[in-house]
């Protein structure tokens, strides 16, 4: 069913499902919710059909047949730009406002248009402030690392601040050289003549709700540690900042539920460990030490970084989900691009979309499909009948369909 664009709904969809709702913090999930769903461009319609069918199987063998998604596209990318003349409607993120939570495939990033990503400007025109992307290892899949398995961290990455903010200023333009004139003439800053600028803001108040979120998800799982990671060494304003005010939020708002690692030993029973690292160590440490982390915090460019870094231990960016998640907002993505090469041949990996399903079902309290999801995939890969990806990088191993892949994973679910 396509809306968003009409709004309109036959009739018995309108008596069977129901919006999701978000009162006092918390998600309001009715048994038959209505979340929209961008396809996505290149591959992205191939993997989509797959994972919808991995959702649908799940949701109906966890609940019974009690529960039951109803999925509404909506459209962004090349297929809006060519029905709509526009690569991110407005009816679009109308639809995701008023539904709350939506998930989304791979989406070209038009070159040289207006608009500078469309995923840059989803994230920023819902206020979607924390990027969290789980990396843990499925048994089996090929890795560069002796112990793999080790690896099992949940990111949280600013997603609004930082140097991502868009503030930049070509080498040359008056823009830039009236800002060199600036800081050289009033804060006596040494900047060479002809310089590019770019800004890199970040607020306690976005650090601070980045690094709760963190908090409350290592509460709320039973995680034992949240680790702040930053570069206040050299940029002891801003990333110092993050630091600073990441421990300073975690004593105010969870000092009985937190505890910082310097005072951390017998008396932390059940506290969540604060610690922090400088950015470069932090990669050492996630190949060196990876079981000693669990919950990363982090501004927006280490964030970035560390996340396709950590993924790519644990065997790559084909499993690894994503989920952009706001106060009462959410959009899920594979963290992989459209790999235009293979669009319609049902060839590439759908994985990395169908765990940021989980991700999501796991958000809204659906903690029982979500589980059955990740054995379904768990399953599909023990049993060696994988897409090309896998297939051709591990032993003994069966070259299926993206489709058949996810009969396979059904089976297992
Ligand atoms: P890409 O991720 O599409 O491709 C990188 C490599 O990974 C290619 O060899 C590709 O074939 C392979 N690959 C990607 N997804 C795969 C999957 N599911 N299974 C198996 N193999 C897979 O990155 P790119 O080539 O740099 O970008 C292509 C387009 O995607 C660009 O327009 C870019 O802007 C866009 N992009 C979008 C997102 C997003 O929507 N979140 C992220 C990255 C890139």
């Amino acid at each position: 069913m396509t809306a968003g664009q009409s709004g309109v709904f036959p009739r018995e969809f309108r008596q069977m499902a129901e919006r999701i709702r978000y009162e006092n913090g918390r998600w309001m999930v009715p048994d038959r919710p209505i979340i929209p769903f961008i396809e996505g461009d290149g591959t992205g319609p191939d993997i989509w059909r797959a994972a919808r069918r991995v959702f649908d199987a799940s949701v109906a063998r966890v609940s019974g047949g009690k529960r039951q998604i109803h999925w509404l596209e909506i459209l962004a990318g090349e297929k809006a730009f060519k029905q709509t003349g526009n690569w991110l409607p407005d009816a679009t993120l109308d639809t995701i406002r008023t539904h709350r939570v939506a998930i989304k495939g791979p989406l070209t990033t038009p070159v040289g248009g207006g608009i500078r990503s469309l995923n840059v400007a989803l994230r920023q025109l819902l206020d979607l402030y924390a990027c969290i992307r789980p990396v843990r290892y499925f048994e089996g899949v090929p890795s560069p690392m002796r112990e793999p398995q080790k690896l099992n961290v949940v990111i949280f990455r600013e997603n609004i601040e930082d140097v991502y903010s868009g503030i930049e200023y070509k080498a040359g333009s008056p823009e830039a050289d009236a800002l060199i004139t600036f800081l050289t003439e009033r804060f006596g800053a040494n900047i060479r003549p002809g310089s590019a600028l770019g800004i890199k803001p970040m607020s306690r108040f976005g650090s601070q709700r980045l690094v709760a979120k963190a908090i409350e998800y290592a509460l709320r799982s039973g995680r034992r540690s949240v680790t702040l990671v930053h570069k206040g060494n050299i940029m002891k304003f801003t990333e110092g900042g993050f630091r600073e005010w990441g421990y300073e939020i975690a004593r105010e708002r969870f000092g009985d539920r937190t505890i910082p690692e310097a005072e951390a030993g017998k008396r932390d029973a059940g506290r969540v460990v604060m610690k922090d690292r400088i950015t470069d160590a932090m990669f050492a440490q996630l190949v060196l030490r990876p079981d000693e982390y669990s919950v990363i915090a982090a501004p927006n460019l280490n964030g970035d970084l560390l996340s396709d870094a950590a993924a790519a231990q644990v065997g790559g960016l084909g499993l690894a989900p994503g989920g952009n998640v706001g106060d009462g907002f959410a959009v899920f993505e594979a963290t992989h691009g459209t790999a235009p090469k293979y669009a319609g041949q049902d060839k590439v990996n759908p994985g990395s979309v169908i765990l940021s399903g989980a991700m999501m079902f796991e958000e809204l309290g659906w903690n029982d499909v979500a589980a059955a999801i990740v054995r379904g995939l768990e399953g599909a890969i023990r049993s060696r009948r994988l897409t090309y990806d896998l297939a051709r990088l591990m032993p003994a191993a069966t070259e299926v369909s993206t489709s058949a892949f996810a009969e396979c994973i059904i089976e297992h679910v």
